[in-house]
C-alpha cells in the first residue's frame, strides 16, 4: 500500500516502496480539454520550456542525454503526467525538482509560446495528420455540434493559434495548483524531497476562460456523421466488436467509427457514417447485432505500455482510485434512439511559421553539471524507431543521412581517451546551440544516441534537415579541440 501525504503548500504526495530496479516519480495533473484550444497541451510543453529556477531552455535535452534518467511526459484522457525513473535516488530526487520548479511557473515570454506553438507543437501536428485515423477522428470532432461533443485536448493549428501568453498564465494558475497535483513516488518516501517541491506557490485567482470554437466548411459534405452517446464502461466491448460491426453495415454503405475514449463526462460516442437514406435500415441491423454480442458493461482498465514500467504501476494505481461511473443503461436500448447528426469539417493545415533563430544562446546547463558532477555521462543506447531507417544508411563512409523530414549524423569519437570522450560529451550536450533546431522552434524532436564508436544525434520533423549536417560538425570539432 501507498504512504500518503499531503505537504504544507498542498501537494498530495503517495509513495510506494521501490518496486523494480529503478526509482521513479510521476506528478498527475489534471488538465480537462474544457475547449478545443490545444491549451493544455501548450501547457504540458511549456512545462519543460524553462522556469525561475532552471532557465536554460535545454535542460530537458541535456538531462535526458547525459544523465542517468529517464525524463518525459504524456497525457491521457484529461490527466498529464510528468515523471521521472532513475536508477540512483539523488539523480531522481534532482529531477523531480527540476520537474516541480517547470509545473509551478506561471509567466512565459510570448517568444517561447510563439516557438513551442508554431514551431514545435505545429510539427508534431503535422506528423499526426499524415495518418488517416487521425484525420478522419479530427474532422468528425471539428463537425460535432453536440452538447458533450469531444474537445480536442491536443488542439488544432487553428485554434492553438489564439493562445495567448494570459492565457497560458490563467490556465497554469487554475490548474496547476499543488492542492490539485498528486506526486506518485517509487522507492522514495515525502520526508526525502528536495525544498522545492515543499515551497509555496505564488497562488493568483486567475482562471481561464474557455474559448467557443465554430469550424466552418467550405465545401459540400456528401456523408453524414450519426452519433450515439454512451457511457464509458461499453468503450472496451464495443472497440472489439468493430471489425463485425463494419461487416454488418457494409450492405448500407455505413462505416462505423467507435471512439476509443470518453469525454468530459465520461461518455464516448460510437457513430455511424454514410447517407441518412439508409440510417433506419441500418440502425436495426446494427441493434441486433450488438444484442447477438452480448456486450457487457466493464471497468475500462488503465494500461499502456508506452511508460517505464515503474511509471506504468504508479499511473495504474491512481487510476484504480478514480470513482466509476455506475449510471449504466442497457446497450441495444440506448441505440433504439434517434442518433444526434452532423457533418464532417476538414482539418486546417498546420501553419508552421519560421522564425529567426535566437542569439542569446546558454552554453551551460547546472542542472546537468550539478547533477552530474564526477560521474561519467550516461548517453541513452536506443534510438526511437521513427529513425531505424535512416540509421542503417550510415556506415564507415557515410556519417549523416536526411529524408524529407529527419536527419541523422554519426559523429566518430576514434582516437579519444575515455577520459576525453567523457568530458567532451559532457560539454558538447550541455551547450544550447547543440540544440537550437528544437529549442529555437524548428523542429518537434532531438536526440542522442551512444555508439560503438561514437555518437549519432538526430532531428524530428525538422524544416531543414539537409542544413543540419554543417552546424552540428561545426559544433562538435569546437569542442573535440578543447
Ligand atoms: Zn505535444
Amino acid at each position: 500500500m501507498g504512504n500518503q501525504t499531503r505537504l504544507s503548500n498542498g501537494l498530495n504526495v503517495v509513495s510506494f516502496k521501490q518496486p523494480a530496479q529503478e526509482y521513479g516519480a510521476a506528478f498527475v495533473v489534471p488538465t480537462p480539454a474544457v475547449d478545443s484550444s490545444g491549451i493544455a497541451h501548450l501547457v504540458e510543453h511549456l512545462v519543460f520550456r524553462y522556469s525561475d529556477r532552471y532557465q536554460q531552455r535545454h535542460a530537458l535535452f541535456a538531462a535526458n542525454s547525459v544523465l542517468p534518467v529517464k525524463i518525459n511526459a504524456s497525457s491521457h484522457n484529461g490527466y498529464s503526467y510528468f515523471y521521472a525513473v532513475s536508477p540512483s535516488k539523488s539523480v531522481l530526487l534532482k529531477i523531480v525538482g527540476y520537474l516541480y520548479a517547470g509545473l509551478q511557473q506561471i509567466d512565459y515570454c510570448a517568444d517561447d509560446i510563439k516557438r513551442e506553438r508554431d514551431g514545435v507543437i505545429a510539427r508534431e501536428l503535422a506528423m499526426y495528420e499524415a495518418t488517416s485515423d487521425y484525420q478522419t477522428q479530427m474532422s468528425i470532432w471539428r463537425g460535432d455540434r453536440a452538447p458533450d461533443c469531444y474537445h480536442h485536448w491536443g488542439g488544432y493549428c487553428d485554434t492553438l493559434a489564439e493562445i495567448s501568453a494570459e492565457d497560458v498564465a490563467a490556465y497554469k494558475s487554475q490548474y496547476y495548483q499543488p492542492e490539485l497535483i498528486t506526486l506518485l513516488l517509487a522507492g522514495v518516501e515525502a520526508d526525502e524531497l528536495p525544498l522545492l517541491c515543499t515551497a509555496k506557490s505564488n497562488s493568483t485567482d486567475k482562471a481561464y476562460v474557455a474559448k467557443e470554437h465554430r469550424f466552418f466548411s467550405d465545401t459540400l459534405q456528401d456523408d453524414y456523421i450519426f452519433s450515439w452517446w454512451l457511457p464509458e464502461c461499453y468503450i472496451d466491448g464495443l472497440l472489439s466488436a468493430q471489425t463485425r460491426l463494419s461487416d454488418a453495415m457494409k450492405p448500407f454503405n455505413m462505416r462505423v467509427f467507435v471512439e476509443d475514449s470518453a469525454n468530459h463526462v465520461k461518455k464516448f460516442a460510437l457513430r455511424l457514417i454514410g447517407r441518412p437514406g439508409q440510417l433506419m435500415a441500418a440502425q436495426q441491423v446494427l441493434i441486433d447485432e450488438i444484442r447477438h454480442l452480448h456486450i457487457v458493461p466493464k471497468q475500462h482498465i488503465f494500461f499502456e505500455s508506452k511508460y517505464p514500467e515503474t511509471i506504468n504501476a504508479l499511473l495504474a494505481w491512481y487510476h484504480g482510485q478514480q470513482p466509476l461511473n455506475r449510471k449504466v443503461v442497457a446497450l441495444s436500448q440506448a441505440l433504439t434512439l434517434t442518433p444526434v447528426i452532423t457533418g464532417a469539417r476538414p482539418l486546417k493545415k498546420p501553419v508552421i511559421r519560421i522564425m529567426e533563430r535566437k542569439t542569446d544562446v546558454e552554453v551551460s546547463c547546472p542542472l546537468v553539471t550539478d547533477t552530474l558532477e564526477n560521474h561519467a555521462p550516461q548517453v541513452p543506447a536506443e534510438l526511437p524507431n521513427r529513425l531505424t531507417a535512416l540509421a542503417a544508411k550510415l556506415n564507415d563512409n557515410v556519417h549523416f543521412a536526411c529524408d524529407l523530414q529527419d536527419w541523422i549524423l554519426h559523429y566518430s569519437l576514434t582516437g579519444l581517451t575515455v577520459d576525453q570522450q567523457n568530458t567532451f560529451i559532457k560539454e558538447v550536450m550541455c551547450d544550447e546551440r547543440l540544440w537550437l533546431p528544437r529549442t529555437g522552434g524548428h523542429c518537434y524532436a532531438m536526440g542522442v544516441q551512444r555508439v560503438d564508436n561514437g555518437i549519432r544525434l538526430y532531428g524530428v520533423m525538422d524544416d531543414e534537415p539537409q542544413q543540419r549536417r554543417e552546424a552540428m560538425e561545426q559544433l562538435f570539432a569546437r569542442y573535440r579541440h578543447l
